[in-house]
């Protein structure tokens, strides 16, 4: 660590209830999702402060109210050094009307070395101190030679892909680190993606028609959509068990790999034999594998499924898959992502743990999503890392201890500063 370095990581200690108060200030911005459209104010703050810190600019609506942040900080030598994405979303999980908060959620306090408040653990916590570490950079004076990028993105709560929107608009980088809650691990993720299955009949038929179409000698091909959607649930269940059974990966419990029926719909009314039944999926997967791949494992064992059926070889299931956001269109996608502990971003983020906490980082993946795979899937080297840990997301007193997140944001300062002083080959 050079003299400047050292000096810099040290002043987090002595100035950590300015890091404290950002948090709170990043708190008190009220960004639940569900509802969302929410963030422009805390979007505008976050804008702004990296404004003064340098980085030029680039502010749009994802959703109406909606904005995401992409702030770069353009290295003075971009061509010959690293670059790096510090990723984080700025939405934050709803607060249920039966949840019993000792204090208000969105006026955070101090108490017992933690900062309580919704939206400490996940993310604002780590969004604070990549913020901080960035704002102690500028005061110093460092003009890093790589590029830094700092995005803030919308909607991840609610399965919209603020994250993939700056992917589109094209920001690449040589690693990126997404903030997310981790409890200080490096962090891969397996996938999730949602779809709809439809069963359909193209005939609609009176409830007096059904002695007709179920028993001997009635003469009338039809079914009810509901009783088929059981034989295609009864063969959803059989994959995944198939899945629980012949696939694993490295830190998941055996099994984790699930297909749940989440949501059904179908029937018309009482009078009628049911014409339509739809379900709505819930696909986890390892983080080998991919949702183009997830998807054609699935259709293809239920295409035999409803081969084996008379009526659905005639009248075959349709699949819709993924969406862009669980409110709007009601399907969501979240890439799986793979961290590779030989990946250089990965061993100097290991390293900078290592100098600040003076332990080893554990490698190992969430159990949860966050933005790292649509990341991963632009071809960007990711990992996951952030403070926090999951217990509190989404929980009642949500927090992050102040010990985690200062060391965190040593840990941060420390690797920005290295990454965007190492030459690309
Ligand atoms: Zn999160």
């Amino acid at each position: 660590m050079t003299i400047e370095l050292s000096e810099l990581v040290e002043q987090i200690d002595s100035r950590k209830d300015e890091l404290i108060d950002l948090l709170k200030k990043l708190i008190e911005f009220k960004t639940p999702a569900p509802p969302a459209r929410n963030t422009k104010e805390a979007q505008t703050f976050i804008a702004n402060f990296l404004q003064e810190k340098g980085f030029i600019i680039d502010m749009w609506d994802v959703y109406p109210n909606d904005p995401n942040v992409v702030g770069v900080l353009n290295g003075k030598e971009e061509h010959a050094y690293k670059s790096l994405i510090i990723n984080g979303h700025i939405d934050v999980a709803e607060v249920g009307k039966d949840e019993n908060w000792d204090v208000d959620p969105f006026i955070p306090i101090v108490k017992n070395g933690a900062v309580i408040g919704r939206g400490a653990a996940d993310m604002k916590g780590g969004l604070a101190g990549a913020l901080f570490a960035i704002q102690l950079l500028h005061e110093a004076g460092i003009d890093l030679p790589g590029s830094l990028l700092f995005q803030s993105v919308i909607g991840e709560e609610v399965g919209e892909a603020g994250t993939l929107e700056c992917c589109k608009r094209g920001y690449k980088a040589d690693f990126a680190v997404v903030v997310d809650t981790s409890d200080l691990h490096i962090q891969g993720q397996g996938g999730v993606i949602t779809g709809w299955i439809t069963v359909k009949s193209d005939q609609t038929f009176h409830d007096a028609t059904r002695r007709q179409m179920i028993h001997a000698g009635g003469k009338l091909f039809g079914a009810s959509a509901i009783e088929k959607m059981m034989v295609i649930i009864n063969g959803l269940q059989e994959l995944e068990r198939h899945w629980a059974v012949t696939k694993s990966y490295q830190g998941f419990l055996p099994g984790t790999n699930t297909i749940n029926p989440a949501v059904i719909e179908g029937g018309r009314h009482a009078a009628f034999i049911a014409d339509e039944c739809r379900l709505w999926i819930t696909v986890h997967y390892y983080p080998n594998e991919t949702h183009e791949q997830i998807i054609e494992e699935i259709e293809e064992h239920i295409r035999h499924v409803a081969n084996a059926d008379p009526w659905l070889r005639k009248n075959p299931p349709i699949f819709e898959w993924g969406g862009k956001s669980m409110i709007v269109d009601r399907g969501e996608i979240f890439p799986s992502l793979e961290v590779d502990p030989n990946e250089l971003g990965v061993k100097q983020l290991a390293s900078a743990h290592r100098e600040v906490i003076q332990e080893e980082v554990i490698i190992d993946v969430s159990p949860s999503v966050t933005d790292g795979g649509w990341l991963g899937e632009a071809g960007i080297p990711t990992a996951i890392y952030g403070p926090g840990n999951l217990q509190n997301a989404h929980a009642v007193n949500e927090q992050v201890s102040i010990g985690q997140l200062v060391s965190y944001t040593k840990v941060i300062l420390m690797f920005i500063y290295n990454w965007c002083n190492t030459k690309r080959l």
